[in-house]
């Protein structure tokens, strides 16, 4: 079973398909991960993040251990993130990767922007989170200080919106809900309660 989970930043992606993955003994892919990591190495390169050879060539090099890295967290590199995540060749070479780890038996978590409408349009479950933007600055900016960084509510916000609205208004592979996906909102949702959720979905499905 392919499970896709897409929704705006911040939204609590990451934490249900973690959850997901565990329950159900699949593998996860945060797959915003892979873009984040190809802006790392742009901001490492001194490259702007619309340069599209070189993101391109960065995507196209990546391995999978520049994704565990806590510093693709940083807010400085999910800016620049969504700005190379709007170069359709970006999109097209991380494309197949993404495709053959949903592909790979029994199953897989996959979570992202696209993953329900271009990267897996068949996945057997799809889920679309949303949650109002003041909740998720809130969330990104505990996140943040969580992990030691400095971080100050208003500005994540601004950064929050400006990130949706690139990620929404791009013309290839747009943030958008699949017609089929189930969506959640967790304004007021905890992660357990989310969680909970969605296993309720995907049990109504296989009756
Ligand atoms: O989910 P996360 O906040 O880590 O994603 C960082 C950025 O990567 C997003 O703002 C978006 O621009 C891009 N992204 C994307 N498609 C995906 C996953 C992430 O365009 N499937």
């Amino acid at each position: 079973m392919i499970i896709a989970i897409d929704g705006p930043a911040a939204a609590g992606k990451g934490t249900l398909a973690r959850r997901l993955a565990a329950h159900f003994g699949y593998p996860h892919l945060d797959t915003g991960a892979l873009y984040r990591a190809v802006a790392r190495r742009l901001l490492e390169a001194g490259r702007a993040p619309d340069d599209a050879a070189a993101a391109v060539a960065a995507a196209e090099a990546l391995s999978s251990d520049e994704l565990a890295s806590p510093r693709l967290r940083d807010e400085e590199v999910g800016r620049a993130t969504s700005v190379l995540a709007a170069i359709p060749a970006v999109r097209a070479a991380l494309l197949a990767f993404q495709r053959r780890f949903a592909a790979t038996p029994p199953g897989a978590v996959l979570d992202g922007r696209d993953i329900g409408t271009v990267v897996c349009p068949e996945a057997e479950v799809k889920v679309f989170l949303v949650a109002d933007a003041a909740e998720r600055a809130r969330r990104r900016a505990k996140e943040l200080q969580d992990r030691g960084v400095p971080a100050i509510e208003a500005r994540i916000l601004q950064d929050i919106q400006e990130r949706d609205a690139r990620d929404s208004g791009r013309s290839t592979a747009p943030l958008s809900q699949a017609e089929d996906a189930f969506v959640l909102d967790t304004t007021q949702l905890d992660p357990e309660a989310a969680f909970r959720a969605v296993l309720a979905h995907i049990a109504s499905r296989a009756r």
